[in-house]
């Protein structure tokens, strides 16, 4: 198959042609052949575009597969241009070592779904390493599960046995946490000191520890600054950033919309949501990555005990086409954010798929982006398995138009 269009890399954009053979990319170039498949000027064709923080809450014990699975979250998923994603541990089964990593994973092959998912393993107080290569996850603090530390010495004990691991941190420290339980809303129960505590901890273990380091959904500006240093100093550290950060902020959460509000950390102020768009056009932040949450709206209504985290797999490739319509991001940026630093992040757990570059050897999947044509989200036009989104009634300027996983078209 020959799919010809404007082809997005890390560099820019050229109009040209990609030979699929199989589930690979076996050509690129100015004209390889007569297209089977030719996408407009409207469109844009970049590589498929990877969300490396998911919870589709599905995992051997079914508790939670009432909110989603692995079948709606892959759904959403592809609807919203969507090709891979990587999902979290803080599950009911968490998967903490070999036995318990493998029945996830033979859960994941049950399932049967197009899109690839790639299982973060859980680090909790009496944890050890897997015996085989896996990406890890770290909640600092208590957020949704039972997988935390209360004490940062104890979570310093515990990444002793992980060293040169690659650990992806949930940046909240636990006893800044305990400190502001008595504050009166979510946002200053988990204030930005929380992060910032959290993230001089993670940059100090990351460095200890030889630990290739991510720091997860970052929501405060303050906390850039340490991030670049540990950058300048050799540190081996990379940042995600949600959409709900880039586009909402505390001075938006009314009475009304409290619980669909609540996530952690917490939205922050304007001039933190200034920063976080900034730093991700420039080169500090490397990762659009969703923190998809599929609770149950009955959930978040619930005052008494709301569950943190919105949905927001089905919005991915509406959202991106506001980031470059709205917000000034180039394609290659979007390339960069969406595509290829994902791909580079899970290509080393993916059994031999390689994500993230129009490129001779690579996996042959693609998302398609129409900047023509906006997308007003209904739920209606939802995948997910908790059907809402916090973007309901918003248009956004495009859409995705296509979507091509391992070969083919979906
Ligand atoms: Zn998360």
């Amino acid at each position: 198959m020959i799919i010809a269009g404007r082809l997005v890399s890390t560099k820019g954009v050229e109009p040209g042609q990609i030979r699929i053979e199989g589930e690979q990319i076996v050509e690129v170039g100015p004209r390889v052949g007569r297209a089977d498949v030719e996408f407009g000027d409207d469109c844009l064709i970049f590589a498929g575009m990877g969300d490396i923080h998911i919870h589709a809450r599905d995992d051997p014990s079914g508790t939670e597969a009432y909110k989603e699975d692995f079948c709606t979250a892959s759904a959403a998923a592809l609807n919203g241009g969507v090709v891979h994603v990587a999902d979290m541990p803080n599950n009911p089964a968490a998967p903490i070592d070999d036995l318990s990593y493998c029945a996830k994973q033979e859960l994941v092959k049950n399932r049967k779904v197009p899109v690839h998912i790639t299982l973060y393993a859980g680090i909790g107080p009496q944890t050890r390493p897997l015996s085989f290569a896996v990406p890890y996850k770290v909640y600092m603090g208590p957020s949704v599960g039972d997988l935390y530390f209360t004490s940062l010495e104890q979570l310093d004990q515990a990444l002793a046995q992980y060293r040169g691991a690659n650990v992806s941190f949930h940046c909240e420290d636990p006893v800044l946490l305990e400190a502001h339980r008595g504050e009166p809303t979510h946002e200053r129960r988990r204030p930005p000191a929380c992060e910032i505590s959290a993230t001089r901890f993670a940059l100090a273990m990351i460095e200890k520890y030889g630990l290739r380091g991510k720091l997860c959904h970052y929501s405060v500006g303050e906390g850039l600054p340490l991030i670049r240093e540990a950058r300048r100093r050799g540190l081996a550290v990379t940042c995600e950033v949600t959409p709900h950060h880039l586009f909402f902020d505390e001075t938006q959460i009314t009475d009304e919309n409290r619980g669909r509000m609540q996530m952690n950390p917490p939205l922050r102020g304007l001039s933190d949501r200034a920063v976080l768009l900034a730093a991700l056009r420039n080169g500090d932040l490397d990762y659009l990555a969703t923190d998809h949450a599929p609770h149950t709206l009955e959930e978040k209504r619930n005052p008494a005990k709301c569950p943190s985290g919105q949905p927001h797999l089905d919005t991915y490739g509406p959202f991106v086409t506001w980031l470059m319509v709205e917000r000034g991001f180039t394609p290659q940026r979007i390339a960069a954010v969406c595509s290829d630093n994902p791909g580079q992040f899970v290509n080393p757990f993916a059994g031999g798929l390689r994500f993230g570059r129009i490129e001779p050897g690579y996996t042959a999947s693609l998302t398609v982006l129409n900047l023509a044509r906006p997308t007003k989200i209904t739920r209606e036009n939802l995948k997910t398995k908790c059907g809402w989104s916090p973007f309901e009634g918003l248009t956004f300027p495009g859409s995705v138009e296509a979507v091509f996983v391992r070969g083919k078209q979906v």
